[in-house]
């Protein structure tokens, strides 16, 4: 098991930024997070951004729970499944709501119906294994977000067949980091850095207008060396890759983004996609969405949304740009080359 952030923060600030208090950081929403306010950053405004984190994963986290004490809003619908709907929190619509959105987007390859894949792979738990054909079969079965029922008026969600279950864990961070995002601003702390385990928003600017830089990842190096660096502002930017989570079994490697096609570790070249977006959790659910996809299909998604972009790298250490990425992406590492995409041509 390994896990590091994909992402990494460069020159967080230089000397130009002053900061009153250091940067807090907790394990919280699965994963350590970070916050680092600059200018203005009090203790009441790290206290609010954690709160909502906590707050968070009160409702959307899986636990182990069973319906009584400790039971997410999520574990509730889980454990409804085919019996009927689960009154929940708003926030927990407007999150299913996107998931489906990109349910959608995707042809079904980001799926949060993905629950049963995920329990039986038991990627990220303690004691994962390759199932077996026929189990695999079964839990891809119960996979499909057609099934989700989701009820505004009443309030409610429902997954309609028994066995059925949930997952946010490719798109809640993104959405916390979103909140985290919005309670700053209102707070009027408009400098900052949130790193949710390398899901990161890049709040406001440098000082003198300047960018902040992101650092991505080389997959293949874990010593958190970077291949490139993409310079944003006001902006989230969140890899998924097959390095975040994974284990091994007889020598070879199973990581944590399943196909809702075959059920297996999704295998199609690219060990990593990064997303810059205005919003986390699009860049959150599309870094899953556009993995699955493969370098293809998921650029040809990416080029359809504003505002939107997107860095595959594959195994033969190709680096794909979406058709706005070359104008904000530096590649630093020398193993790797840029290639020319469908994207580029069609936009010379
Ligand atoms: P990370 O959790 O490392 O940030 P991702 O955002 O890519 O990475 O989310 C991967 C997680 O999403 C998995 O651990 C699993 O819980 C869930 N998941 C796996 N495959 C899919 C899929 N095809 N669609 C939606 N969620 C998925
Ligand atoms: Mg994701």
């Amino acid at each position: 098991m390994n896990r590091f952030g994909a992402l990494l923060v460069l020159a967080l600030c230089s000397l130009s930024c002053s900061q009153d208090i250091p940067p807090r950081m907790e394990f919280v929403l699965g994963t350590l997070c970070s916050v680092n306010l600059f200018e203005r950053g009090t203790v009441a405004d790290y206290g609010a951004v954690f709160a909502r984190f906590r707050e968070i994963q009160d409702v959307m986290a899986l636990t182990a729970a069973s319906a009584g004490e400790g039971a997410t809003d999520l574990d509730l619908v889980n454990l409804n499944a085919g019996i009927g709907p689960v009154a929940v929190r708003g926030e927990l619509l407007d999150v299913l709501e996107e998931a489906r959105r990109y349910a959608e987007l995707s042809g079904g390859a980001f799926d949060p119906t993905v629950g049963p894949l995920v329990k039986l792979w038991g990627i990220g738990s303690d004691n994962p294994r390759v199932p077996a054909a026929d189990e695999i079969e079964r839990a891809l079965a119960l996979v499909d977000w057609r099934d989700l029922v989701i009820d505004r008026a009443a309030g409610t969600a429902f997954l309609r067949r028994r066995g059925q279950s949930l997952d946010l864990g490719a798109i809640a961070k993104g959405y916390a980091a979103d909140e985290a995002a919005a309670i700053l601003r209102s707070r009027r702390s408009r400098r900052a850095l949130i790193d949710l385990g390398g899901n990161i928003f890049a709040l406001g600017e440098r000082p003198w207008w300047r960018s902040w830089r992101i650092g991505v990842q080389d997959p293949l190096d874990d010593r958190g060396n970077y291949l490139g660096i993409l310079r944003v502002k006001n902006t989230s930017v969140v890899t998924s890759g097959v390095y975040e989570r994974y284990f091994e079994e007889e020598g070879r490697r199973y990581h944590h983004i399943l196909s809702t096609s075959d059920g297996y570790p999704v295998q199609n070249g690219l060990l990593a996609v990064t997303i810059a977006a205005a919003r986390s959790i699009d860049a959150d659910a599309l870094s899953t969405a556009c993995f699955a996809l493969g370098p293809e299909r998921g650029l040809a998604l990416v080029e359809t949304l504003p505002d939107t972009e997107a860095v595959f790298v594959d195994r033969d250490r190709n680096v794909m740009l979406s058709s706005g990425a070359a104008k904000l992406f530096t590649l630093t590492g020398g193993n790797y080359r840029v290639i020319p995409t469908i994207s580029s041509s069609n936009t010379r």
